[in-house]
């Protein structure tokens, strides 16, 4: 095991960070920030009253006629030297991320890097801000389009990506010319911090990055100030819900991205060794803690017990442990009672427990190894509920109109995914199917940067998506002007409407 952010005994301060500075909290009120995997708290993060939010908001105002008017070729250069930074320093920020979220290295190492893919697309900002424009749209007129930013605008993101989905909104925000406050995760906010630096490195100016550490108290300043014009959100659904309804009530655009219970269909003609890997990954990896991961299996036809044996076969060698240790695959859930939670299915979740994770986990730290529940069906908590943990479901149904109709009759819409060799069968169900992210022999479908990122249904509130084009959209409005500069000479008054000539 490496040394690296665990040597320090003591608690450390996290502060929040404000026009380009440290800014520590005068609240009075922090949270416990937790190694998940000894269980022993590493860090105090500051917890922000109104007033604090307010500072952090007013340092992104005063800076944003500055950066907005900062010419498009010098924003892309600041994204160019962003995007070298967090390249050259992505073991870094993993650390961080290994240390407070738990994730095990190499899979910290790869939210960077689809981070970083955000990061790359956003440098292409003076092509994604082209505008249209028509020359001659009526005699002597002009029609042409732009789109500019919105001003201030809010990301308030969960504890299982604490890098990337910050990176997922305040790369893009800032690229079109908005100033960015971020709420990001209390269970892991180092590696925000740690960003935040990274951008003043760059040659971000003051100001333009904020981030305001904190809970409800920060959340709700954040969807009542005045100042903020749009807020992105990724979580839970109960609090997207919330955050979208409030955040549109008081005039602001709102994406907000919640949570998510991924099927993941595997047809009788299906490879059982390719679909068994797939699924032990998907549904294992970063402990389950992933609104992409696969936690429910849809066996169709006989294909059910084969593919259980080989999922059964794979368990033992996962390798659970800490993160910093290069040989562990997966680490510990974030905190004990996430993880007591989600052993809570393995008690009384319905279905039947085929291996129990509660056996064969570390004693230090919030571990629980893989898990996997048989004879799942809709109404038992373990098939209905988003776990959020190393816990795969196994449902058994007859036909793939039955599979179909189970995921489309989940509240949740986020991804799916189906294993088949049959193409005829797999484009069907990317038809059919009532989800966001479809993956076809791809079990964890997170489309490329340049693509947008969002589910349906109960896994997304709101209209855009996050990221890619959409992302642009989202921090952006639309103005059309339409021009002419005729000669004053043949100037008259014309009561009625304007029409083309
Ligand atoms: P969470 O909803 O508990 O927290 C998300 C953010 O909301 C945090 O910043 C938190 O401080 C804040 N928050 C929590 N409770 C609040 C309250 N009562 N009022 C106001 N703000 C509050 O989510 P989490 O546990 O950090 O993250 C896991 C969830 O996020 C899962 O449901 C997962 O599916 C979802 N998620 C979704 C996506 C996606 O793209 N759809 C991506 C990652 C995570």
């Amino acid at each position: 095991m490496t040394d690296v952010l665990d040597a320090p005994a003591a608690v450390k301060p996290i502060n929040h960070w404000i026009s380009g500075a440290p800014y520590a909290g005068t609240s009075g009120r922090s949270g416990p920030v937790f190694n998940p995997a000894t269980g022993r708290q590493s860090g105090a993060v500051d917890f922000a009253t109104v007033e604090e939010v307010d500072r952090a908001v007013q340092a992104a105002k005063a800076a944003f006629p500055a950066w907005r008017a900062l010419s498009i070729a010098k924003r892309a250069e600041i994204l160019f030297a962003i995007r070298e930074l967090v390249h050259e320093r992505r073991e870094e920020i993993a650390k961080h991320l290994t240390a407070e979220h738990g994730k095990v290295l190499s899979d910290a190492m790869g939210e960077v890097t689809r981070g970083l893919e955000v990061i790359e697309f956003c440098c292409g900002i003076p092509h994604l801000l082209k505008g249209g424009m028509t020359e001659q749209a009526s005699t002597g007129v002009d029609v042409y389009s732009i789109r500019q930013p919105l001003g201030v605008v809010a990301g308030i993101t969960p504890f299982n990506f604490p890098a990337m989905v910050p990176m997922w909104m305040w790369a893009p925000a800032i690229a079109c010319g908005n100033t960015f406050v971020l709420k990001p995760s209390e269970k892991d906010p180092s590696a925000s911090v740690y960003m935040a630096q990274l951008l003043k490195e760059a040659g971000l100016p003051d100001g333009v990055f904020n981030v305001v550490h904190g809970d409800k108290v920060a959340v709700d300043a954040i969807l009542d100030h005045r100042d903020i014009a749009a807020v992105s959100f990724v979580g839970s659904t109960p609090i997207a819900k919330y955050v979208y309804e409030t955040a549109t009530a008081n005039g602001k655009r709102c994406q907000a991205l919640g949570g998510a219970k991924n099927h993941m269909i595997v047809l009788p003609d299906a490879d059982i060794d390719m679909a068994a890997d797939a699924a032990v990954s998907a549904a294992y990896g970063s402990a389950g803690e992933r609104c992409m991961a696969v936690s429910l299996l849809v066996a169709v036809g006989d294909v059910a017990d084969p593919l259980i044996d080989a999922i059964k076969a794979r368990i033992p060698n996962v390798k659970v442990g800490n993160g910093m240790d290069a040989s562990s695959e997966m680490g510990p859930l974030i905190t004990r009672e996430h993880r007591d939670k989600v052993a809570s299915y393995l008690e009384d979740g319905g279905g039947d427990v085929l291996v129990d994770g509660r056996e064969s986990c570390p004693d230090d730290g919030f571990f629980l190894a893989p898990s996997l529940i048989d004879g799942l069906e809709p109404g038992m908590r373990a098939y209905d509920d988003e776990i959020f943990g190393p816990v795969l479901g196994v449902t058994r149904v007859t036909t793939y109109d039955e599979a179909v109709r189970l995921v489309n009759e989940n509240p949740y819409g986020n991804g799916t995914a189906i294993f088949t060799r049959d193409g005829g069968v797999a484009r069907q169900f990317q038809f059919d199917v009532q989800a966001g992210m479809v993956g076809i022999n791809v079990p964890i479908p997170v489309p490329v940067a340049y693509y947008s990122f969002g589910g349906w249904k109960a896994s997304l509130f709101g209209d855009r998506h996050i990221y890619g084009p959409e992302g642009i959209d989202f921090f952006t409005r639309g103005k059309v002007v339409t021009s002419r500069w005729p000669d004053p000479a043949t100037s008259t008054v014309d009561l009625g409407f304007p029409q083309t000539r």
